[in-house]
């Protein structure tokens, strides 16, 4: 990627007045030291955008989107980064420095453009063969598996005939050399040297980055014995199947309008969810889900729904998914479909209202793997609720909020008819031994970050010198576990490499966090004293996270019966100066 010299990013948002950008989007309103308006990326009927002109941010109170200006045409514009000091700088009369780009970055830009070239062409081309005479029957195929016309323009589908090589040829005509053709995974070369088309005589599905660019192939099998029935594009340096959500080009203005996504398996169920007006949605194309993934859905979304065969849950690819995206901190919902029926051929008999009942009617995931669970036991017998505690417990471990995990745990003592106190000190086990494989980044939600850590990030932007003064005092330890950790940690990093500034530390900081700092710095006061005391208790909060962590330990000696021996005492030595240490920051 070509690199912007920082010096010109720092002028462009000293010239880039925010209030002035945005005004050219939303109209703004003057109240006190802020502007508000109807937020652009939500409909909402009263103002709660607001735009900080001196510190250059806006945040919105509804959706929770907020950012720096460059953000801001981001998020408005649908471009990157790039493209959006571009914009700018075009805006504000300043001019384009050279870019600072070596020779083998201008060699891997070059090549990518190339590609992105030849994905478009033979995109066009897969197109026109699908609307020519030997593209009829395929034309046929698709209206008999309920796809109509529009739909199949909007996805782009095409169709690549039998012959061996004449994608190959139009595109060598068009002027792109075979080895590109090659990089680009649309040839293959055979053993005895000969270069033919990948794509033979199926049905074409492009597959697209979210800006809409076609990136790779998916070819449907138009034959009952052809196979195999799905063949993709490889791996390319545009393209990376893990990295890619099929459809959220066409998806991401309504999953962020209606607040959540639907994920779909297939190209089909998508393309029938879609046509039915759920436009929110995207597919896993038959893999269960990455985490990379998950993380091209949060910049729209924390919710998603999934339309389960009842039959086929519990295994396979959309359990996986489902799992993942509850360790990662989504709130996950699970449409059941009746047996045997997918999305594909549920909205086929049943239609929009069909659906449209089954999303509304669907469950919390983990309500759902409750009940499924209690409906395989017999929870009258004793091993019958053991069983199934056996079967929950690993699910309660992997669930990354502590407030959920203390109503999951509710709900699985009622199931069960044990006692609270028996279940939670079982769950909390299961989540101790799950510690090593959980993921670490735990998602920031309003909840979890404490006043003590809002006031600083408060302090950070408005008042800094005094907050980066108390800040020296903590250590990297006191910030782990804290929902604001990492915001606290970059900005005491940035001060000590004398580069502190609050548009440095937005900058730096992940979508998740720099909505986090503008949501906290949007309020009209800190709410706390002063920073000092904000770090006494965020000190405070490490040592009882260390003092519980011993208890643990302490107990499950206990537990074991290993009530002497040296271990113990050095536990309880420890925890005694622990104990000391948090009574001197009371
Ligand atoms: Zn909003």
């Amino acid at each position: 990627m070509a690199l912007f010299p920082q010096r010109f990013i720092d002028d462009l948002k000293q010239q880039a007045d925010i209030v002035v950008v945005i005004q050219d989007y939303v109209s703004l309103k003057k109240t006190g030291a802020t502007y508000k308006g109807l937020c652009p990326f939500h409909g909402e009927k009263t103002p709660s955008f607001h735009v900080n002109r001196d510190k250059g941010f806006f945040h919105c109170f509804g959706c929770g989107v907020g950012g720096d200006v460059f953000k801001f045409l981001e998020l408005h514009e649908k471009i990157g980064f790039a493209d959006a000091l571009k914009l700018l700088a075009q805006r504000f009369g300043v001019p384009l420095p050279e870019m600072e780009q070596d020779d083998e970055q201008r060699a891997n830009a070059a090549e990518r453009e190339t590609l992105l070239k030849i994905h478009e062409a033979a995109a066009t081309w897969f197109h026109q063969q699908l609307a020519s005479n030997a593209g009829t029957r395929i034309r046929k195929q698709i209206e008999n598996r309920g796809v109509n016309e529009a739909t199949s323009a909007a996805l782009g589908l095409g169709y690549a005939p039998t012959s061996r090589d004449a994608l190959k040829s139009a595109l060598l005509q068009q002027g792109f050399s075979q080895a590109m053709l090659l990089r680009a995974g649309l040839v293959l070369q055979r053993e005895d040297g000969t270069v033919v088309d990948r794509f033979r005589n199926r049905l074409i599905i492009p597959i697209c980055r979210d800006t809409g660019s076609v990136i790779a192939f998916g070819g449907r099998a138009v034959d009952p014995d052809q196979q195999p029935k799905y063949l993709n594009s490889p791996e390319t340096p545009i393209y990376s199947k893990g990295r890619t959500l099929y459809g959220l080009n066409l998806s991401k203005n309504a999953i962020r309008q209606r607040k959540f996504a639907i994920l779909v398996e297939g190209y089909f169920d998508f393309a029938q969810v879609y046509q039915a007006g759920f436009q929110g949605v995207v597919a896993s194309c038959g893999t269960a889900l990455t985490p990379q993934q998950a993380q091209q859905l949060r910049r729209f979304t924390s919710k998603v729904v999934l339309s389960f065969d009842p039959d086929a849950a519990g295994q396979g690819a959309a359990a996986k998914s489902c799992e993942m995206l509850v360790a990662e901190g989504f709130a996950v919902n699970v449409a059941v479909l009746p047996p045997g029926d997918d999305p594909d051929t549920f909205v086929r008999k049943r239609g929009s209202p069909g659906y449209a009942e089954r999303l509304e009617h669907s469950t919390p995931y983990l309500e759902y793997l409750l009940d499924r669970a209690a409906a395989n036991h017999n929870l009258n017998s004793d091993e019958g609720r053991v069983k199934f505690l056996g079967d929950m417990l690993p699910v309660a471990g992997r669930i990354p909020d502590a407030a959920m995990r203390d109503r999951f745990a509710d709900r699985l003592a009622f199931k069960a008819r044990v006692t609270d106190d028996v279940v939670r000190a079982e769950i909390r086990k299961a989540v101790v031994q799950k510690q090593g494989t959980l993921t670490r980044r735990e998602v920031p939600s309003f909840g979890h970050v404490t006043k003590a850590e809002k006031g600083l990030i408060w302090l950070l932007v408005h008042q800094p010198e005094d907050s980066l003064e108390a800040l020296a005092a903590l250590d990297d330890v006191d910030f782990e576990g804290l929902a604001g950790g990492r915001i606290l940690d970059l900005a005491k990093k940035l001060n000590e490499d004398k580069g502190f500034s609050p548009a440095a530390l937005l900058e730096r900081l992940t979508d998740v966090d720099v909505q986090l700092v503008t949501a906290i710095a949007s309020e009209a006061e800190a709410h706390v004293r002063d920073a000092h005391d904000c770090v006494r208790i965020l000190k405070r909060l490490r040592w009882e996270r260390e003092r519980a962590a011993i208890q643990r330990e302490i107990d499950r000696l206990q537990e074991v019966g290993a009530l002497e021996g040296e271990k113990l005492q050095e536990l309880l030595v420890r925890k005694y100066d622990v104990i000391q240490r948090i009574e001197a920051l009371i």
